[in-house]
């Protein structure tokens, strides 16, 4: 037996059949370091996958102020400290003026718990409305908002489903205004739905730039009507910043403000500790209070002093590298760099994305648009042996997804580019 395969038989006995790993092949990683991972072998691989390691591998500030804080003190949350403070402080300073206040959690998956359950403080309702492809984590509550795993026992009926936006089938069949205004009307009927059942409407959840449903382009302001009709209707906008977040797209800080919306609530994750698990959710002060008040809420880990030290840490060097700006300029020149091999390769349908989180759509057809989901699991399976890592999601699981940490170069750039033309090449 392989080591790899050893690795698997133990991982499968250990930690159950379910723990899926990546890639045919898995890569059994043992180092990083910047945009690069190293296999047991000694084998490097350009990471064009993983944004939790936000601002690089181990980068070496993170790595320090982890450490130093590790090295002082660590505890539980109920003592006073200024570095959830200070964190906070800086946190919400990047957000519009009405999101002032924030919780601190250890991973997405709680922080959208808590947001629903700030909707419910509020408006006194539970409905809730996401889109039929997304995930916003592993909680009870919040695992009923994804349609991949119908929960046992059955989704609990005060969830609506609405498509998810696809800017390259647009719903109705015509882009632009016409998509807006059908997409706007789908939320419109959830809504209606809602209010008529005895749940109530109580929240709209959406990651603004819809990562996993495959980061569509959509028509500018796409989000504004139905911020609208949410607010209309006194329901909550919630928005789910666990990928978009910390200045991936480029453009922005965070998703909703590429999207031109103030939500009422914001959910953090994944980038936040470079690694280090901790999550946030970040709000005004009156739905927060709101929250203490019915919930009493209590998160022993969320917010301690280690995890602050990580997450300020990566707010320093995301400053001081200019990492936003980086994701701008590589990730336009990435997209043009794909958008040429476009005219070469005829199964790429759609180039899209911002910053750095970008992709292709592949179609065995370009007029039918029909799915190439078998390819890209090939796809995907190619790059990884010649030594380049990155996924693939959307709707029909058929989108390449590359969200590399932030320091990514037009070099890594370019080599990405070039060992994809070869994998599509060799198809
Ligand atoms: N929201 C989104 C949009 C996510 O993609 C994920 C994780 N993939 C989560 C929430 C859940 O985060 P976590 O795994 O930290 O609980």
């Amino acid at each position: 037996m392989s080591n790899n395969q050893e690795l698997l038989a133990r991982r499968e006995r250990l930690l159950g059949r379910n723990m899926s790993t990546f890639y045919q092949d898995p890569v059994h990683l043992v180092k990083g370091e910047g945009v690069w991972l190293w296999d047991a072998d000694g084998r490097k691989y350009l990471d064009c996958y993983n944004n939790v390691p936000h601002v690089g591998h181990c980068h070496p500030k993170v790595v320090e102020a982890i450490t130093r804080q590790a090295s002082t003190l660590n505890t539980h949350t109920r003592y006073l400290h200024e570095g959830i403070l200070d964190y906070v402080e800086r946190l919400t300073a990047t957000f519009d003026g009405s999101l002032d206040t924030a919780i601190l959690t250890c991973t997405g998956s709680e922080a959208n718990d808590i947001a629903l359950r700030m909707a419910q403080a509020v408006t006194g309702k539970t409905g809730v409305i996401a889109t039929d492809h997304t995930y916003h984590g592993n909680t009870a509550a919040v695992s009923q908002l994804s349609t991949r795993m119908p929960p046992v026992g059955g989704f609990g009926g005060h969830v609506r489903h609405v498509p998810a936006p696809d800017g390259y089938r647009p719903l109705g069949g015509e882009d632009g205004e016409a998509f807006v205004r059908a997409w706007t009307a789908a939320v419109e009927e959830a809504i209606a739905s809602l209010a008529e059942s005895p749940f109530g409407f109580s929240a709209l959840i959406i990651d603004p730039f819809f990562a996993n449903e495959g980061f569509p382009d959509l028509p500018e302001n796409f989000l504004v009507p139905v911020a609208a009709a949410v607010k209309k209707a006194g329901g909550l906008v919630i928005c789910d910043e666990v990928q978009p977040g910390f200045g991936r797209t480029g453009s922005h800080m965070w998703g909703h403000q590429k999207a031109g919306i103030v939500p009422d609530v914001v959910t953090l994750g994944k980038p936040m500790g470079n690694g280090h698990p901790v999550g946030g959710v970040v709000t005004g002060a009156e739905t927060l209070n709101a929250f203490r008040k019915a919930f009493r809420y209590f998160n022993t880990f969320g917010g301690n002093p280690v995890s602050c030290a990580a997450a300020m840490a990566v707010l320093d060097v995301l400053e001081e590298e200019k990492l936003q700006d980086n994701a701008r300029e590589v990730g336009a020149y990435a997209v043009e760099g794909l958008a040429k091999l476009a005219d070469k390769h005829a199964i790429i349908g759609n180039v899209r994305g911002s910053g750095l989180f970008f992709g292709a759509e592949l179609v065995l057809d370009r007029a039918e648009k029909t799915p190439a989901t078998d390819i890209a699991t090939r796809v995907i399976n190619g790059m990884r042996e010649r030594g380049v890592l990155m996924g693939k999601l959307g709707i029909h699981q058929n989108a390449t997804k590359i969200r590399p940490p932030m320091p990514f170069t037009k070099e890594n750039a370019d080599f990405m580019l070039s060992i994809l033309d070869d994998v599509l090449a060799g198809l």
